[in-house]
C-alpha cells in the first residue's frame, strides 16, 4: 500500500486508528487518533503514543497467522477517566493496526447494573432473613407462647410489607424506564390532582398532627395522570415523613417561564430537619437516603425519588431541591404546559 492509500484507508474509518510498522515505529494515525494519543506520535515507537502494557503486549504478540488481538486502555482527559477497548490486528507480516473504541459508558452502564442487582438483593435479604428467623422462632421456641406468637406475627407482617414496597417500587420505576422516551399528552387539570393526593394522605398527616395546604391558579399540563399522581403522593409523603410533627407542608402552583417556554411549578415545601447540601446530588440516585435506618423505619424503600426524577423527566420536566438545614426542604416539579 502507498503512503496515500494508507492515509485514505485511516481517514475513511469512524474510529481513532493507528498503523505500526515492525513493532517499533508509528507509520501513520488518523485525525481521531493524533487527537486521542496526541500529535507528533507519527515516527515514534508505540509505547510514546500507547502507554497501556496490555495494548503494547497485543501489537508484539499479534501476527499475519494470529486473529485479531484485544487489549483494554484507561486514558484521563479533560479530569475524566475513559476507558478504550483496543483491536490490535496484522494486516501483513510487520504491518499491525490498532483501532480504538470508546467504552466508557458501557463499562459504567455495566456498573450501574451490577450495583443495581446488589442493592436490591441486599435490600430484599435484610427482611427475609428476619422473616426467616421469625419462622424459626414460631416453629420452635414460640411454639407454645400465644403472646410471643402475636407479637412475631406482627413483626413478620411489617418486614413482608417491607418486601411487598419495594417489589412494586422496583416494577414501577422499570415500568416507567420503559416509557421514558414517549412523552404524554393527556391534558391533566393539576389542581384537582393535587387535591386528590392530598385527602389520600390525610391519614398520614393527621398520625404527627400536619396540615397540607395547597394554594395556586388551576392549571392543566399533558401529563400521565397516574404518573403525576404518584409524584406528588411521594412528595408530599417524604415531606410529611421527614417534616418536623404538626408542620404546616405547603404545596402550591405558580407560573414558570423555561428555555421551553411556558411551564408551571408545583412546589412541595416541609418544615422538615431540612438536607445537608452534600446529599442533593445524590439524592435521586436509586436507594440513596440521607439516614438509612430512618428512611427504613419510615416504610421508606429509597426508591421514591428515583421514580419521581423518571416520571418529571418523561414529561421533559424539571425536579429541584432547595433545602436549608434546620428549616426544611422544598422540591420543585417544573412541568412544561406546550
Ligand atoms: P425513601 O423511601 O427513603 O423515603 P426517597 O427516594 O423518597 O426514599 O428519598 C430518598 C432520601 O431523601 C430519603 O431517605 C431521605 O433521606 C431524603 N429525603 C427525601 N425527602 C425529604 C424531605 N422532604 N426532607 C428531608 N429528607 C428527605
Amino acid at each position: 500500500m502507498t503512503e496515500v492509500e494508507i492515509s485514505r484507508l485511516l481517514a475513511g474509518l469512524p474510529l481513532p486508528a493507528m498503523l505500526i510498522s515492525d513493532g517499533e515505529r508509528v507509520q501513520a494515525c488518523n485525525a481521531q487518533a493524533l487527537a486521542l494519543l496526541g500529535e507528533g506520535i507519527v515516527g515514534r515507537h508505540p509505547a510514546i503514543a500507547v502507554r497501556a502494557p496490555g495494548v503494547l503486549e497485543a501489537i508484539g504478540r499479534v501476527g499475519p497467522e494470529t486473529p485479531p488481538q484485544e487489549a483494554r486502555m484507561s486514558l484521563r482527559r479533560e479530569g475524566q477517566e475513559q476507558v478504550f477497548q483496543v483491536t490490535v490486528s496484522s494486516l501483513r507480516e510487520g504491518l499491525v493496526l490498532c483501532v480504538f473504541r470508546d467504552v466508557t459508558e458501557e463499562e459504567k452502564a455495566g456498573e450501574m447494573r451490577r450495583d443495581f442487582v446488589a442493592n436490591v438483593s441486599h435490600e430484599l435479604r435484610t427482611p427475609l432473613t428476619a422473616l426467616m428467623g421469625f419462622i424459626e422462632t414460631l416453629k420452635h421456641a414460640a411454639k407454645d407462647d400465644p403472646k410471643a406468637r402475636e407479637v412475631f406475627l406482627g413483626i413478620m407482617e411489617a418486614e413482608a410489607g417491607r418486601m411487598n414496597r419495594l417489589v412494586r417500587d422496583l416494577l414501577q420505576l422499570s415500568r416507567v424506564e420503559a416509557e421514558e422516551r414517549v412523552r404524554p399528552k393527556e391534558p391533566v387539570a393539576l389542581k384537582p390532582l393535587l387535591e386528590g393526593v392530598i385527602s389520600s394522605l390525610r391519614g398520614v398527616a393527621e398520625k404527627t398532627g400536619d396540615r397540607v395546604e395547597l394554594v395556586g391558579d388551576p392549571v392543566t399540563v399533558p401529563g400521565d395522570r397516574d404518573q403525576l399522581v404518584q409524584v406528588f403522593t411521594n412528595l408530599v409523603e417524604n415531606a410529611l415523613k421527614y417534616g418536623r410533627a404538626g408542620q404546616v407542608v405547603r404545596v402550591s402552583l405558580s407560573p414558570e417561564e423555561t428555555v421551553r417556554g411556558p411551564a408551571v411549578r408545583v412546589e412541595v415545601a416541609d418544615e422538615g430537619e431540612g438536607i445537608d447540601p452534600v446529599h442533593l446530588p445524590r439524592l435521586t440516585e436509586r436507594f440513596y437516603r440521607v439516614d438509612t435506618h430512618r428512611s427504613r423505619e419510615m416504610g421508606g424503600t429509597g426508591l421514591g425519588l428515583a421514580i419521581v426524577k423518571h416520571i418529571v423527566s418523561r414529561h421533559r420536566g424539571w425536579l429541584r431541591v432547595e433545602s436549608v438545614v434546620g428549616e426544611g426542604s422544598r422540591f420543585s416539579v417544573i412541568l412544561p404546559l406546550g
